[in-house]
């Protein structure tokens, strides 16, 4: 038994108050008597000992649920961070290693580089092999990019076919060499499952100047590297002021020519497709011009592709298709043109994509009354030939619509026999560089003659352009060839001169 006063009891309250401030490693002695007192003390260490095993087991279970909420926390951060298709960095670690560079740049070190590509062949893949060829494609893109740099430089794929390098602490020339090595790099083949792809790059080179900002290095590059894509492909371009001038000038184009296909600044201009046998005009070629308010006008190989590029070339597209279709209509119906003529209109590639092309062409010839075999529909090459199923389509339906189709440009491009048999036209126009050399050079006669037994082999006919000469012309007519078009036979004018000129041959031929 315990009496009052007994030390043990003191040290029990001691030892219960420090255990229930935490103290749980705490114990309370137990005295030699092993008495009912002691036998509380000891049962008060067992229940310490219990609840400090609980605790520590706790503690652990919180130290591995915060473990685990890290490494979640860290793996979004990385994703948040990574391109999910290829790995590479994206536009967000991009610009957050960019900013970091340039601190560093601030205290002292060499400026960073950044290298903006763009993929030039990229949508043709996408579009004709499918997206799953595609992601290979950008993988693929991605590794190669990966292995041209320093593990120390950021390789990141900014969305769709753009990939940038940021290199830092460097120099122009070194930033340079880099970009010209992933270019050669990029410019070999990949290999798909059952297609091989080349697929080049328009690049773009930066260097961070004092208090730049990485959003202002950024569109820097952006624009150089759009200089690299307009002066023709598969080059690097380091940015230079001037070339935001130019950025400038042509972002002001394309809002003007937004404006000019609404407030109706473009023109038709006719040019005549002639019978070389007996020089009658068989039809005309519409050829579109921009009459800028301030510019004056400007020729289709300047807007043609800036409204590719902005979006606006359906637009000028159906402009085009139904002012041509209407004229030929005024046309007829003043007598100047008969069921022996018809209207040729260029379509862009573009055209093809869109479904609803077909509708608005069947539109225009039933508003005119002009029944489709008059009208004439142009088209390039390599709008054709690099065509996917929709063009095809596009194609045949235009095809059953009862359109002329025409082969535009021809021999300037992909030119394979087998594709010329397999496409749905019936005609094709040769390019005007093929006739620039007759005449000074012995060889060109027999090559136009055989590209003459090429197209007739196919089943086609053709039409040459760019005749300047008299001596052209006879060259051709001697060898058989029935159509042609060029300055010799007359330049592209404004509808009422070309009327002019159609009445001028219906009135000697009710003369003769
Ligand atoms: P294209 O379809 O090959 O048109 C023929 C171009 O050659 C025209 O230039 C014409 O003026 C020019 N040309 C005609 N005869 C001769 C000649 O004897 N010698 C020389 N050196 N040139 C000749 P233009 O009007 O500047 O058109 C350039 C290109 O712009 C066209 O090439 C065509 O690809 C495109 N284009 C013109 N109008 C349209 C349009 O309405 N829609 C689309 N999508 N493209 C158009
Ligand atoms: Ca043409
Ligand atoms: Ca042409």
């Amino acid at each position: 038994m315990f009496t009052e006063g007994d030390p043990r009891l003191g040290k029990l309250l001691d030892g219960i108050v420090r255990l229930a401030a935490g103290e749980l490693h705490s114990r309370i002695e137990v005295s030699p008597a092993r008495d009912e007192l002691d036998a509380v003390i000891m049962g008060t260490n067992l229940l310490a000992e219990d609840l400090q095993i609980m605790y520590q087991e706790l503690e652990q279970r919180v130290e591995l649920r915060t473990r685990l909420l890290n490494e979640a926390h860290l793996e979004m951060q990385k994703m948040a961070l990574t391109d999910s298709l290829t790995g590479l960095a994206n536009r967000a670690a991009l610009v957050s290693a960019l900013n970091d560079t340039l601190t560093e740049a601030e205290r002292g070190d060499l400026p960073p580089a950044v290298l903006l590509l763009d993929l030039d062949a990229f949508k043709g893949i996408n579009d004709s092999l499918g997206h799953a060829a595609g992601d290979q494609v950008l993988t693929a893109v991605g590794e190669r990019i990966k292995g041209s740099v320093r593990d120390t430089d950021t390789v990141a794929r900014l969305g769709g076919d753009e990939f940038a390098v940021l290199m830092p602490a460097t120099t122009l020339a070194r930033a340079a060499s880099v970009g010209n090595r992933i270019l050669a790099a990029l410019d070999s083949q990949v290999e798909l499952e059952n297609d091989s792809v080349q697929c080049g790059a328009s690049m773009g080179l930066c260097i961070g100047g004092a208090g730049q900002s990485a959003e202002q290095l950024l569109m820097e590059a952006d624009v150089a590297m759009y200089a690299s894509k307009a002066g023709g492909r598969n080059r690097l371009k380091v940015f230079e002021p001037a070339m935001l001038h130019a950025r400038q000038l042509r972002s002001q184009l394309i809002d003007d020519l937004r404006t000019a296909i609404s407030e109706s600044e473009l023109v038709l201009f006719y040019q005549p497709v002639v019978a070389l046998a007996s020089g009658r005009i068989e039809g005309a070629e519409a050829l579109v011009r921009w009459q800028h308010p301030s510019r004056g006008m400007v020729m289709p190989d300047e807007f043609i592709p800036l409204a590719e590029d902005a979006g606006l070339i359906s637009e000028l597209g159906g402009w085009v298709l139904r002012t041509a279709v209407r004229q030929l209509q005024d046309w007829r119906a003043e007598g100047r043109a008969g069921d022996d003529f018809s209207m040729r209109i260029n379509i862009s590639p573009t055209d093809l994509q869109r479904l609803e092309f077909i509708e608005e062409v069947r539109d225009a010839l039933s508003g005119a009354g002009i029944s489709p075999e008059l009208l004439v529909l142009e088209l390039t090459e390599g709008a054709i030939v690099s065509g996917n199923e929709l063009d095809r389509y596009s194609l045949s339906s235009l095809r059953k619509l009862g359109v002329g189709l025409e082969i535009d440009d021809f021999g300037t491009g992909y030119s394979s026999i087998s594709y010329l048999r397999k496409l749905p036209v019936d005609k094709v126009k040769v390019d005007r560089s093929l006739l620039k050399d007759l005449g000074t050079d012995p060889a060109q006669p027999d090559l136009i003659a055989a590209i003459l037994q090429l197209i007739r082999a196919c089943g086609l006919e053709a039409v040459w352009e760019g005749v300047e000469t008299a001596e052209q012309a006879r060259h051709l007519a001697s060898i058989g060839c029935v159509s042609a078009q060029g300055y010799y036979f007359g330049r592209p004018v404004p509808a009422d001169e070309f009327a002019a000129v159609l009445e001028a041959q219906r009135a000697s031929h009710h003369g003769s």
